[in-house]
């Protein structure tokens, strides 16, 4: 399957990992957004959120539990950060695997003012 992030998870195309388990790995966004800005990418490729099943109920849970993770080990867990799903052509989704943008490290704003 020609999936970028199938392939970071393969690691046939390199990536600046932070964590990987089982279930998930996360890396470094290559244009961070903010001062921390890592991709929670779950191994198995599942095209969009719209495409999520119950079969993938536990894996949420993971996704959620390396982001934490991810969180304290990268030093923005007390300080806060934002979990972020792109979806589909509005939503501005360009990787059409699953991921969550986790991005911290400065005050992210209001998302409406
Ligand atoms: P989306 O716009 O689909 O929500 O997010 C895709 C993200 O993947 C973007 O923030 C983009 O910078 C990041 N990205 C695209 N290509 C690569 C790559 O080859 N390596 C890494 N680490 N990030 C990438
Ligand atoms: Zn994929």
């Amino acid at each position: 399957m020609d999936c970028l992030f199938c392939k970071i998870v393969e690691g046939t195309i390199p990536s600046n990992k932070v964590l990987e388990n089982d279930h998930v790995v996360v890396f470094h966004d290559i244009h961070p957004a903010a001062p921390t800005h890592v991709l929670i990418v779950p191994k198995k490729h599942i095209a969009s959120m719209n495409d999520v099943t119950a079969e993938d109920m536990l894996l949420i849970g993971e996704i959620h539990m390396a982001a934490q993770e991810a969180a304290n080990g990268l030093g923005v867990q007390q300080s806060g950060y934002r979990l972020i799903n792109n979806c589909g052509q509005d939503g501005e989704q360009t990787v059409h695997h699953l991921h969550y943008h986790l991005l911290g490290g400065t005050r992210l704003g209001a998302l409406t003012s």
